[in-house]
């Protein structure tokens, strides 16, 4: 029987970004929020599109470009009615997308919280001695991986460095840096906890 625990977690991001907008309403700079709606616009072949964002301050809207003048037959048209139904996925997707966000709007706040589903893939946590962790990140996280360890393993940050300066825990790719990192796509990590006296509790809390 195999000595190590197999798990994956998918970690999703529960709290959109929000562009950082110069309001020339309010006279300042003001987080948006994203209005989970967006405005399409067709002039004759050519399409716009964006999701619309609002001043937390005083409703001004912000537009966040998704389609510009792009000629309607080289859009799926099923990207065009999700965006004309404002599909809630489709939102999602554009909403969390950080990096084309901060693209656009310059400056962004992040937030840290996540929603962990975590599905066992192999081994069973009573007869199990290690760990190995592999991470699926949906959109980006600000959160560093050693306080998403810590919040989701009950081990202090201290305790994980302590277990990666004894070569008990591998992160991969990366090593050790990726610790102190946000944490990213496709991360493996594996922690031997055979010597540690709290093994099963480790256990029992990775697997949910
Ligand atoms: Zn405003």
């Amino acid at each position: 029987m195999s000595r190590t625990l197999r798990i994956r977690w998918t970690i999703a991001p529960a709290i959109a970004p929000r562009p950082l907008i110069n309001c020339n309403r309010c006279g300042g700079v003001r987080p948006y929020q994203c209005g989970e709606k967006f405005r399409v616009n067709a002039n004759g072949k050519r399409i716009d599109a964006w999701l619309i964002y609002r001043c937390t301050g005083c409703e001004n809207s912000w537009n966040f470009t998704i389609l510009e003048r792009r000629n309607r037959r080289d859009i799926e048209p099923s990207l065009l009615t999700a965006l004309e139904g404002n599909d809630p996925a489709l939102v999602r997707r554009y909403a969390f997308d950080s990096a084309t966000l901060r693209n656009r709007a310059g400056r962004i706040e992040e937030f840290a919280d996540i929603t962990v589903g975590k599905k066992l893939l192999d081994g069973e946590p009573e007869h199990a001695a290690a760990l190995e962790l592999g991470l699926r990140l949906e959109g980006t996280t600000p959160l560093r991986l050693d306080r998403l360890l810590a919040g989701e393993l009950g081990l202090s940050r201290s305790r994980l460095q302590a277990l990666e300066d004894r070569e008990r825990l591998t992160v991969e790719p990366d090593g050790a840096r990726a610790l102190r990192k946000p944490v990213r796509d496709g991360l493996a990590v594996r922690i031997d906890l055979a010597d540690e006296a709290d093994c099963s509790a480790v256990l029992s809390a990775a697997s949910g």
